[in-house]
């Protein structure tokens, strides 16, 4: 049985006071999730602080990217060892902000995946199609390509230890969330993919769906048989309707 995960991108919002404000008002809820695990990622630079207020609670902290080299003169980038030197256990690979706006490439996301392992970060791996590529009905190619990219240079156990986060990135932040049905197929999709390589593997593998859950339909899509939990931007930012998502898994 895969354990649900509800995962907070909280991008580049906040501050000082609101990262505290907001870690706070989530821990002051956890006694009412007790299935989920959940996980925030803080702007880099707050991040230590939310670890260390988040200490003592079962919430566990990410980055929201990672370097593929693990130190040296990459001026700003973050490292692994940086990452969990602040208390992360997880990091978002691949977001489609990265790759749409930054030029991150299936090759270099690849390589960031493979960081993440290499150091003992859980890698969050968001894939998924744009609106274009949707209409032209090459969903499951992208998603596949992607996925590949990763399987090519680690092998399909290196998803043993990770997370997928399927995204359609029409979906993300523009209140225009997958039907459950539309979400369904593609993680299921993408788990028979990846049993096709290693049933185990694809057994154990939790995807998530990330593309404006909220908490008025987190229930129903946490509630399709692949899909395992949601990564979750916008409604990351308010405590209340965070924690809601993650008692829509229980
Ligand atoms: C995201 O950016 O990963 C995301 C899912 O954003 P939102 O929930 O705001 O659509």
């Amino acid at each position: 049985m895969r354990q649900v995960m509800v995962a907070g991108n909280w991008k580049m919002n906040g501050s000082s006071d609101s990262v505290k404000e907001l870690i706070s008002g989530i821990k002051d809820g956890m006694a009412s999730v007790t299935k989920a695990a959940v996980v925030v990622c803080p702007p880099a630079v707050y991040i230590a602080c939310v670890s260390g207020a988040a200490d003592g609670s079962a919430i566990k902290v990410g980055g929201q990217n990672i370097c593929d080299e693990d130190g040296g003169a990459f001026t700003g980038e973050i490292s692994a060892d940086m990452l969990k030197d602040t208390g992360c256990e997880y990091a978002i690979v691949g977001h489609s902000e990265r790759r749409a706006l930054y030029g991150e490439t299936d090759a270099l996301v690849a390589k960031r995946f493979a960081a993440a392992r290499r150091n003992g970060i859980i890698p969050i791996f968001c894939i998924g199609e744009t609106l274009e590529e949707r209409e032209s009905g090459v969903t499951n190619d992208v998603c596949a390509r992607q996925i590949d990219a990763v399987i090519d240079l680690e092998g399909v156990a290196a998803l043993a230890d990770s997370v997928i986060a399927y995204e359609p990135v029409w979906a993300i932040g523009t209140g225009k969330v997958a039907t459950p049905e539309q979400a369904q197929e593609v993680h299921a999709f993408i788990r028979g993919k990846i049993a096709a390589l290693d049933a185990g593997v694809a057994e154990g593998l939790q995807i998530l769906y990330g593309g404006s859950m909220n908490p008025g339909n987190a229930k129903e899509l946490i509630g399709q048989p692949d899909i395992d939990g949601g990564l979750i931007g916008g409604a990351s930012l308010k405590a209340e309707d965070f924690l809601a998502i993650c008692q829509a898994a229980e």
